[in-house]
């Protein structure tokens, strides 16, 4: 088939690749290898949403592909529809979308070519390459030997080429139930590679395909269909994760067998982030047992989970960059991904205040019905994202825990006898607590203004340590802001069994707030923007739950930023 021309393949973040696997390619097209041609593919199968790991091969393919003006099609790999449906192919296109690629016209599916992978099957039963097995899946196992043994040939080993090509056809026709029959690949029982142990090819699934409907009742298995599909579409360097690399072989003798083209196959360490599961077993195990709410709970290490949660998709693109391609496993700090969120955020997104605690406090000197319109600045990291006006009264609300009636030492915020900054407003100072009668809790603090600070500075050059954020009362809107932590408490999750991740998530993991007061200018904000509030950290307004006449917030991340500590620490070091 002759490979169609991509011409809308967005750059990645960084102008080029820079990696063994872009030398290689390199390399290829200096010596005119696939005629200089290079056409790369992203292949999920469709049964669960990505995640950040699929993220790093996308931007490796698409980005490869880019570099030499060649082709990345997006591949699903849909040959099993027990597991597989439609909704995940439509995310995982979605998310591919998201994270800024275009495939152009090179949408394909496993499912395009049953009809080709079938006839590739029967021309290796023709070449005597292939035969129906009969045994039982239990004993196709126990046949196949371990490690140190080697495995003993089916009885059903040396069926006559007519017969196979009968049976086969039997399989296809829907007469046999399932696990009566399979088709295998006639390698080496005895091989060191338990891969080239005669695989199975096809096997009876009286499943309907989300997109083949109940055409097909067997399905070829995944390493029978993978090799192939990249054969026909002319795939010249098939990029794949390590432990792929035992499967090679077994690609190879199916492509020399049937005598058609080879791509290149290149394998690199899968991303592993501590504090996270990347396998969508161990992701859909949460979802089952009711751990997070779905695909797209913010705690997910999903595209769609981290999309609804506010992350970028050009913190992601940084974030595949930075951590590079390489040969060896290793695990990266989860630190390092959100401090490159926090550096795109900071510079491109909107502050506001929000109160998420909020105690009332009223400025007892301050006009009754006096509403000034204070001037706030959008973005001190980027003037032209220019100021906008915040209204200031009587009646303010501010964090419950800046104030504090007895303080330790160094505590600089509001306490008796201390002076604060009301953000781009006025000094306060405290001057007493109003007390519920019956409680003894603190419900209100009575503070005085000085007007000689107006816009957060004293005509006298006196100075105050602490800078509030704070919301007027009357003007301020309600919300529902949900707080989240690592869904896992230890660095290594995937290191526990599937059936015991219940006993290692951080019950922390999610905090939910109701009755924050917002600054009035949040009102209107529109599903899945992004701000910062002032001091409490960057947020994204809910994509699912949030609503005009309900405001939920998610908060992406804080603005703390363990690793710029890490990194200063090491620089200081040195
Ligand atoms: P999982 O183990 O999460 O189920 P998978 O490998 O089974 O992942 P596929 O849908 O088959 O999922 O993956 C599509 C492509 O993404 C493959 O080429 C695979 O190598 C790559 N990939 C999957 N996980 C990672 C990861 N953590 N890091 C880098 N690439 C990955
Ligand atoms: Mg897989």
């Amino acid at each position: 088939m002759e490979p169609k021309t991509n011409s809308s393949v967005i750059k990645p973040y960084k102008e080029s690749q820079n990696n063994f696997v872009s030398l290689i390619v390199s390399k290829d097209v200096k010596d005119g290898k696939f005629n200089g041609r290079v056409q790369t593919r992203f292949p999920p199968e469709p049964n669960g949403h990505l995640h950040i790991g699929h993220a790093k091969s996308i931007c490796l393919n698409f980005g490869i592909a880019a570099d030499y003006e060649g082709v990345c099609s997006l591949r699903l790999d849909d040959t099993n529809p027990a597991k597989e449906g439609s909704e995940f192919a439509q995310a995982i296109i979605e998310d591919v979308n998201w994270l800024g690629f275009d495939w152009g016209n090179n949408f394909h599916c496993a499912s395009d070519y049953f009809s080709e992978l079938y006839q590739f099957a029967i021309q290796l039963i023709h070449s005597g390459k292939a035969y129906v097995d009969s045994l039982s899946a239990e004993d196709i196992r126990a046949y196949r030997g371990t490690l140190k043994e080697p495995g003993r040939d089916s009885p059903y080993r040396d069926r006559s080429i007519e017969e196979n090509i009968d049976l086969f056809e039997r399989m296809r026709n829907k007469e046999f139930k399932e696990g009566s029959h399979v088709l295998r690949a006639k390698i080496d029982m005895s091989s060191s590679n338990m891969n080239l142990r005669d695989p199975v090819m096809y096997r009876i699934l009286h499943v309907s395909h989300h997109r083949t409907g109940n055409e097909w009742c067997i399905y070829p298995m995944y390493d029978f269909a993978h090799g192939q599909c990249d054969s026909i579409e002319g795939v010249t360097h098939s990029i794949c994760t390590l432990e792929f690399e035992n499967n090679r072989p077994l690609y190879d003798w199916f492509l020399d067998a049937l005598g058609v083209d080879h791509p290149r196959q290149i394998e690199f360490a899968r991303l592993n982030l501590n504090y996270t599961v990347l396998s969508k077993r161990r992701l859909a195990a949460l979802i089952d047992c009711g751990h997070v709410s779905g695909w797209d709970d913010p705690r997910m290490p999903t595209i769609s989970g981290m999309r609804r949660r506010g992350y970028t998709p050009e913190a992601l693109r940084e974030f595949c960059d930075r951590i590079g391609v390489a040969k060896r496993n290793t695990t990266v700090d989860l630190a390092l991904l959100e401090h490159i969120l926090r550096q795109h955020l900071n510079r491109t997104v909107q502050r506001a205040m929000g109160v998420l605690r909020p105690i009332r406090v009223v400025i007892v000197n301050y006009p009754e019905d006096q509403v000034e319109q204070i001037n706030a600045i959008n973005n001190p990291e980027d003037a032209a994202m220019g100021t906008r006006k915040v209204p200031f009264s009587r009646v303010l609300y501010i964090e419950r825990d800046d104030f504090l009636e007895n303080p330790p030492k160094k505590f600089y915020r509001l306490a008796p006898g201390q002076e604060v900054r009301l953000r781009y407003a006025y000094f306060i100072r405290y001057e007493s607590v109003i007390r519920n009668p019956e409680t003894g809790e603190v419900e209100e603090l009575r503070c005085t203004y000085d007007p000689d600070t107006r816009g957060g500075f004293a005509s006298d050059g006196r100075k105050v340590k602490a800078t509030l954020h704070w919301v007027s009362a009357a003007h301020s809107v309600d919300a529902e802001v949900r707080l989240y932590d690592r869904l896992f408490a230890i660095n290594d999750p995937a290191s526990v069994p599937v059936e015991d991740l219940d006993s290692i998530l951080n019950p922390a993991s999610i905090e939910i707030i109701h009755g924050c007061k917002l600054e009035p200018s949040l009102a209107d904000v529109t599903s899945g923007s992004r701000l910062q509030l002032e001091r409490q950290g960057y947020f994204c307004v809910d994509s699912v739950d949030s609503s005009v006449e309900h405001l939920v917030f998610n908060r992406t991340v804080t603005l703390r930023d363990t690793w710029a500590r890490i990194q200063k620490a090491n620089n200081n070091k040195s």
